[in-house]
């Protein structure tokens, strides 16, 4: 595999003076647009940071002591790395952290399942609730059932999920880990099981949180726990074969007192237009199961690599800022987002592009964007153009641009996506298994190639795209 992307580089050597675009790039543009992708094929730094951050720091859960530890890591790369501007912007998040979690058939046919508690999720008495099993084929059919109609139940929202390229399936699957533990409370169960959100079928269970932790009025709900597919499918066919399957459910999750989190932020001063901003960034926290490797210790590792050879490979840096932010708490509910947005408001209009990398650390193979004028439309193809040697194909201009882009899409920014192939993506997705020896560092180079070039064009070419 290795060799297969700085091959396909060599194959395209003739590229930069293919296209005749909408924009006219510069000769030193297309140079060091080659220089980056050259630089960034043969260079491990990326997948360095990443060892580092999944090794010294491990599980990082939104407001706990790791992801302060997180931060330190973050401030200390980034200042080795010559970063300038490097700061860490604060704000409080509420704190949830896991406890015991068990679960068991106790008839008729006696057995432990692996389950883990959704984030969020209100504990059971100690001694755990016990309940007849209701399957649900999925969270419409509980969502229609009578209030009370399941009183004393435990149900089960027994969906799968489609395993795609860009992710698609994700959005349909994620409704009953949102939802299941409040209709399960309305009609009157004791507690929720769900198959788990991912396409794995190894016997461990996907955590995620169900609502935002920072929502003021989430509604009454039970305790919630999603199942491994493995045990998702021994509890089906256990309730094919009895009418009266029943299950004993402790979990012990705690809300403790508000705590700190951030989002660590540094720079790469712009050497015309430092006022202008180009943003790229990813998530510092991480569900506690496993390191979170592929989410997001990849995203942090491209764009901070990226930036960093923009500043190391170029003679010039190029004319806008470019701006990392680590996010934190994004996986309990986009709170360092919602921060970043509310503490920038007034340089919003300043910021050029916006990306996230949070969708593992599969090779990028299109780039989409979102709030790009009809009329920048071209100029943005002939961007995406530019990266056509790394195999990536231009896509439309209705994309996500990530999680933590969210305030910053809807405050109108445009937004870049360098989507990866997520096919892999859900198998590993807020489980124990989001180890660091599941990011391949070739496919991750690839990224960063793709991150370096993009940034530093639209850092350095005149246009904007509004
Ligand atoms: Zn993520």
């Amino acid at each position: 595999m290795q060799n297969l992307v700085v091959i396909s580089l060599f194959l395209f050597t003739g590229f930069v003076s293919s296209f005749s675009a909408a924009y006219d790039f510069s000769e030193e543009q297309k140079r060091n647009v080659k220089l980056l992708m050259n630089a960034s094929l043969h260079d491990d730094t990326g997948y360095r940071i990443v060892e580092s951050l999944t090794t010294e720091v491990g599980p990082r859960l939104a407001g706990s002591e790791a992801e302060k530890r997180a931060r330190d890591w973050a401030v200390r790369q980034f200042e080795s790395l010559k970063f300038e501007n490097v700061r860490v912007d604060t704000f409080s998040v509420p704190r949830w952290e896991r406890g015991i979690e068990t679960a068991e058939v106790t008839s008729p046919f006696p057995q432990k399942l692996s389950v883990t508690a959704l984030g969020g999720s209100v504990a059971t008495p100690a001694d755990g609730v016990e309940g007849e099993l209701h399957i649900f084929p999925n969270l419409g059919a509980l969502k229609s059932m009578k209030n009370n109609a399941m009183a004393g139940k435990i149900v089960f929202v027994d969906e799968s999920m489609a395993r795609t390229q860009d992710g698609s399936g994700y959005a349909v699957a994620v409704a009953k880990r949102g939802q299941a533990a409040f209709e399960a409370h309305r009609v009157g169960a004791v507690a929720a099981l769900i198959r788990s959100v991912g396409t794995s079928s190894h016997r461990f269970p996907h955590t995620g949180q169900m609502k935002s932790i920072t929502d003021k009025n989430p509604g009454a709900s039970v305790p919630a726990a999603a199942l491994s597919a493995p045990d998702a499918d021994q509890l089906a066919r256990i309730s094919h074969m009895s009418e009266h399957v029943r299950i004993k459910l402790i979990l012990t999750p705690e809300v403790l007192p508000a705590s700190t989190s951030g989002n660590v932020i540094a720079e790469i001063p712009g050497s015309k237009k430092d006022e202008e901003i180009v943003l790229i960034g990813a998530h510092l926290d991480s569900w506690d199961l496993g390191t979170g490797a592929v989410d997001d210790g990849a995203g942090v590792g491209i764009v901070m690599a990226a930036a960093h050879l923009i500043n190391t490979t170029l003679q010039q840096r190029p004319r806008r800022t470019v701006r990392v932010v680590l996010f934190g708490a994004e996986e309990v509910g986009l709170v360092g987002a919602k921060s970043y947005t509310d503490t920038y408001q007034d340089q919003l209009d300043l910021h050029i592009v916006a990306a996230e990398s949070d969708f593992g650390a599969g090779v990028i193979w299109r780039l989409g964007s979102a709030n790009v004028a009809e009329e920048k439309h071209d100029v943005f193809t002939a961007v995406t153009e530019m990266l056509s040697p790394l195999k990536i194909i231009p896509g439309d201009n209705t994309s996500s641009g990530g999680p933590d882009m969210k305030y910053l899409k809807e405050a109108g920014v445009p937004i870049a996506d360098l989507r990866q192939d997520g096919r892999d993506y859900f198998d590993l997705h807020h489980t124990a298994d989001d180890t660091f020896d599941k990011v391949d560092p070739v496919k991750l180079r690839q990224n960063i190639a793709a991150y370096a070039a993009f940034v530093y064009l639209v850092a350095d070419m005149e246009e904007r795209f509004r």
